[in-house]
């Protein structure tokens, strides 16, 4: 069973249980009087900085 995370669109943040190879399904948010869409929010890998001098410069 992995756990995903979801966002409403209206903000709430949902972390579903799900196993791995269970097909994905529609949800919609499960905060009470909601019922929003889901939106699958897929995290980046953590990244670790070591050290400083490898900020983007930004554009
Ligand atoms: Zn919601």
């Amino acid at each position: 069973v992995a756990t995903y995370e979801y966002k409403c669109e209206l903000g709430h943040s949902i972390l579903i249980e799900r196993s791995m190879t269970q097909e994905e399904t529609e949800t919609t948010c499960t905060a009470p009087d909601c019922n929003g869409g889901l939106q699958r929010v897929y995290t980046a890998p953590v990244v670790t900085f070591k050290g400083t001098g490898f900020y983007s410069k930004g554009g």
